[in-house]
């Protein structure tokens, strides 16, 4: 983020002090904490909800859709991260939070939501915030975005109830992708690839919005 677009003040206090929260809670990576402690959360959320912005809590983004808690947003961060970093895909941009972390430690993001309206709400903050390394498309983030990858990195921040084979593919040898995976009961995944070898490990216990197939206006 550049220097005029961080913000001083309050809501830079705050990002610090949500960040040494999040350590506190086990994150370890300091990319992540300082991309958390940068990003001034509280633009990404309804104004009538910006004194809870710097809560460590999902909250209603409109749509029936939520912003992410955001440990859940810093660990699924640190778990993909690998020595280079150079592009990630995301599917579900919602409010955009969890792309301006990406945005902050990805040299390029590829992100996808199926909600018209939410996605040019994200792409309007992160151009304020000077995040320029983004690229929106409004799409069936099922499908991935094939024509940009295979990625090192995927992180998918809504829930489907098996892994979608087309992001599978789209995930590159020695990748890794993040995915909360189920319906009532839900739990986060991470897949790695290794040639066609996936490899699953069971993260945590989480609760997201359903991943729903199909694009709306
Ligand atoms: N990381 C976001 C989370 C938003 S909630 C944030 O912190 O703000 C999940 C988002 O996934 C919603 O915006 C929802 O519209 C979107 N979504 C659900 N199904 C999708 C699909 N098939 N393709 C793309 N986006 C989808």
């Amino acid at each position: 983020m550049s220097r005029s677009s961080s913000l001083g003040g309050k809501s830079q206090r705050s990002g610090l002090i949500l960040a040494k929260q999040l350590q506190a809670s086990g994150i370890t990576s300091t990319k992540v904490l300082e991309a958390i402690a940068n990003c001034p959360r509280h633009l990404f959320v309804p104004e009538i909800l910006a004194h809870k912005a710097y809560d460590n809590t999902a909250l209603p983004i409109g749509q029936g859709q939520t912003i992410s808690q955001p440990y859940i947003v810093a660990r699924m961060t640190e778990l993909i991260l690998s020595d280079n970093n150079d592009q990630v895909l995301e599917v579900g941009t919602g409010s955009g939070y969890q792309t301006a972390i990406l945005a902050q430690i990805f040299a390029k993001v590829f992100s996808v939501e199926r909600i018209k309206s939410l996605q040019w709400q994200a792409k309007r903050r992160l151009r304020n915030l000077d995040l320029h390394n983004v690229s929106m498309k409004h799409g069936d983030g099922w499908k991935g975005w094939a024509n940009k990858g295979p990625y090192k990195a995927i992180i998918v921040t809504a829930a489907p109830d098996d892994v979608p084979p087309q992001l599978l593919e789209q995930l590159d040898d020695g990748g890794k992708m993040i995915i909360p995976v189920g319906q009532d009961h839900q739990i986060l995944r991470l897949i790695t690839r290794n040639n066609n070898n996936f490899q699953q490990q069971m993260i945590e216990a989480v609760r997201f919005v359903p991943l729903v197939p199909g694009e709306l206006l």
